[in-house]
């Protein structure tokens, strides 16, 4: 996007301008490269950990679950978003040793929190699809499972909409075989990719999640409102359940709930925290 924008700024310029686009791209490419060679350090030195982030049954207003979400703090660069490392991550192949460490440290806090869980508590990660479509995944995934006592009911696997649309015989394989085991499958950001509704139904999933840009202004926006009612009519149809993402204000909430959405993830509840925080906020809220 910054590169188009330079683009479009460049051509309005005239030649001069050109110069200007350079500069631009040049600043991009070497952002890049400066986080591509940070992130390999990043897991070594302990930069990097998982937060989690509340997610909230709205009848009965109990926090039934989270979500696991990286963050990496770099002594110089300060926090970045994994908006813009993942790709960098998925780029350089990155992508595997650092979705190990998401899934052992989930496990590892799924297995020193399980006793101050409901049984029905799951813990969602997000699976990017480079490392979906690798057959040694599965078995990494039931190795941690093993190693920390983790029911694989307990854990809930995200994954994208256009992934599933794109590398579909391969991802189908091994959310079929995560499902096997007893773990949940969410479609993360449904309603911005282009999925193919005929498939859905035969899809391994549980869960859509609905994308913050269609809750944001979800009261206000009657296409927003009705895209987000559509979702929730298909879900129902499917016998799938919703979790509205980013829900920040409590007309968001209300309105949601009048909708008969089940779940809400958001800033209104919590943002993410780390794992011993979460634990605090969570047996507060639920003694309600
Ligand atoms: P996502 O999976 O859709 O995660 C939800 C994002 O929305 C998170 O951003 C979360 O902090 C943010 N969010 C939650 N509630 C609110 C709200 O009320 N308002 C606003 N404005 N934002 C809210 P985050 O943590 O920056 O992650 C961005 C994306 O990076 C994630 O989107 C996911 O696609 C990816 N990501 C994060 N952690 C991982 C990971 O461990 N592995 C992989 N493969 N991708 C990850
Ligand atoms: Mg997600
Ligand atoms: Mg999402
Ligand atoms: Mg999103």
């Amino acid at each position: 996007k910054a590169a188009d924008s330079a683009m479009y700024q460049a051509k309005s310029r005239g030649k001069n301008a050109y110069y200007f686009y350079e500069e631009r791209i040049n600043a991009v490419v070497a952002r890049k490269h400066t986080l591509a060679n940070a992130l390999r350090y990043a897991l070594k030195e302990n930069q990097l950990h998982v937060e989690y982030q509340p997610v909230v049954d709205l009848k009965t207003d109990q926090i039934v679950g989270a979500e696991a979400l990286i963050r990496w703090n770099h002594p110089e660069l300060g926090k970045v978003s994994p908006a813009e490392f993942i790709p960098i991550a998925e780029s350089t192949g990155l992508i595997f040793p650092l979705s190990l460490f998401v899934i052992e440290s989930v496990c590892r806090f799924v297995s020193k929190s399980r006793h101050q869980f409901n049984d029905d508590f799951s813990v969602a990660l997000n699976l990017s699809p480079v490392i979906l479509k690798q057959k040694f995944l599965l078995e990494n995934i039931k190795g941690f499972l093993h190693q920390y006592q983790v029911p694989a009911k307990s854990i809930c696997f995200e994954v994208t909409e256009n992934t599933l649309m794109n590398e579909m015989e391969r991802c189908i394989q091994t959310l079929n075989a995560l499902k096997q085991l007893g773990s949940r499958v969410s479609i993360d950001d449904f309603g911005t990719g282009y999925s193919s509704l005929s498939y859905l139904s035969k899809l391994p999933v549980d869960n859509l999640k609905i994308d913050r840009s269609f809750i944001d202004d979800i009261v206000h926006d009657t296409n927003d409102t009705a895209i987000t009612l559509a979702i929730i009519s298909l879900a129902q149809s499917l016998k799938l359940k919703v979790i509205a993402e980013g829900v920040e204000n409590q007309e968001q909430r209300l309105f949601l709930q009048h909708c008969s959405c089940e779940y809400i993830q958001g800033f209104l509840v919590s943002p993410s925290r780390p794992d011993a925080s979460f634990m605090t906020f969570l047996n507060k809220y639920n003694r309600h």
